[in-house]
């Protein structure tokens, strides 16, 4: 019997990581360019940790966490409550009252897998502790909307005002009314919601919930004056910046901790996993976890739904880079490109060579294969004539370069300009 990984487990193949690279290298240099410092933070939790922070009644906590349940730990469904765990436990708004900070890394959740939707994904999580001011949530949605365009994936922003611990309890009151007149027609899901966490109810993926809830008050309409000027800076912030949007008064978000500003960036490309980037506010959660009261806003983006995104337009998994493969042929000829090709390296020079005595026709093949730039041959009379064969594998032009008696210096010098 083949072992086989477990459902909703991916193995990332070798080819694949190259898309992988282009997107973590392109947000780092984007997150760069907006003052981010990168943080590190561990898998395991203590399970309190997000029962406190994303929220008991959360389908998260409820029913999607990996829980050592004899040990009360957790491995971490999303990177926020981490973080801001490691903000309070090391003091960090000490040192700097904003702080940016950004983490990258595998996230657990026991959901169905489906194409986008994994059991173990990768999140890209940006976050900024210490402001309140509603320009950095717009500077937030402009840095993804940056990253999307350099990335050359199509997305939309939907963006949506959660009010605060001020104007959501009368919202609440007539959600639930509104909510209790529909209760026998709400989908099973919907009807604990009802109880539990009604704004839940508002995004619910269920056909028929979602046109129960087309007339369900709107919290916009609903939102204190504080939270109502805030939002009006979040808006004006991204006129400012030209960032389009749409308002969407029915997303909530599957964490409690979010208020105010909350948005989505979403693609059509993916069937039913339409987010490829969700955030928010979360001026409470610092306070909550046991730190002084700090405001903070961040986002998460799901890295495999982006790289599906790539791969769908058709952007090339990739091959790792060789500068040069070199055919040694016979005793001497594999001597000599052994020591050659160490030499090389040394030098910076990507270099791969055949170790099994595999014929010229193999070796060629060989080096085809692993798409080499040039292709350096060296056979026992190639040493005796004191000369090698270098070939350009794109032009297929080619060259004779000099090999002088123990003078291995002087072919590498000739051929460092290959790099
Ligand atoms: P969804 O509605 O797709 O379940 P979510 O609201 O649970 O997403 P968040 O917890 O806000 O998502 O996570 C942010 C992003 O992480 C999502 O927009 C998505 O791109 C990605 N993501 C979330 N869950 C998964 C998963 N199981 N597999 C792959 N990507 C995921
Ligand atoms: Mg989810």
């Amino acid at each position: 019997m083949k072992i086989k990984a477990l459902n909703g487990f991916k193995d990332i193949l070798p080819e694949e990581v190259a898309l992988w690279r282009t997107v973590e290298s392109q947000a780092r240099s984007i997150l760069q360019l907006f003052n981010f410092a990168e943080i590190r933070l561990p898998v395991l939790e203590k399970t309190e940790l997000f029962a406190r922070s994303i929220g008991e009644a959360t389908d998260i906590v409820e029913k999607e966490m990996y829980t050592f349940v004899d040990k009360q730990i957790t491995m971490r469904p999303e990177a926020t409550a981490s973080l801001v765990r490691a903000y309070i436990q090391h003091g960090l708004y000490v040192k700097k009252p904003v702080q940016r900070l950004f983490t990258i890394g595998p996230m657990f959740r026991h959901e169905r897998p489906q194409k986008g939707r994994l059991r173990q994904f990768h999140q890209i999580s940006v976050e900024v502790l210490g402001s309140e001011n509603g320009r950095i949530d717009a500077e937030m949605m402009a840095l993804a909307a940056l990253f999307f365009e350099e990335l050359g994936v199509n997305v939309s922003l939907e963006l949506n005002s959660l009010g605060c611990p001020e104007c959501r309890p009368a919202f609440r009151r007539e959600l639930l009314a509104f909510l209790q007149s529909k209760h026998d027609e709400l989908c099973d899901d919907c009807r604990r919601r009802v109880d539990t966490n009604p704004l839940r109810v508002l995004d619910c993926k269920n056909v028929h919930c979602r046109e129960l809830v087309e007339d369900a008050p709107s919290i916009l309409e609903h939102l204190c004056e504080v939270c109502s000027d805030h939002f009006s800076v979040v808006r004006n912030s991204l006129e400012q910046l030209g960032i389009g949007y749409s308002l969407n008064k029915f997303m909530v978000r599957g964490l409690d901790y979010y208020c105010r500003t909350t948005f989505e960036f979403l693609t059509t490309d993916l069937g039913a996993q339409a987010a490829v980037c969700a955030g928010g506010r979360y001026d409470g959660l610092v306070e909550q976890l046991g730190g002084p009261k700090t405001p903070g806003i961040g986002f998460a983006m799901g890295l495999e739904r982006l790289v599906l995104l790539l791969q769908q337009k058709g952007e090339l998994d990739g091959e790792v880079p060789l500068d040069l493969f070199v055919a040694g042929l016979g005793e001497q000829g594999g001597e000599f490109a052994y020591t050659l090709t160490h030499q090389l390296r040394k030098r910076g020079l990507s270099v791969a060579m055949d170790h099994e005595g595999r014929s010229l026709k193999s070796q060629m093949k060989q080096a085809d294969r692993s798409k080499a730039s040039f292709v350096l041959l060296i056979g026992d009379e190639e040493v005796d004539n004191r000369a090698a064969l270098l070939r350009n594998m794109k032009t297929r032009e080619q060259m004779s370069v000099e090999l002088r008696d123990e003078e291995i210096e002087a072919v590498v010098s000739s051929l460092l300009p290959l790099r």
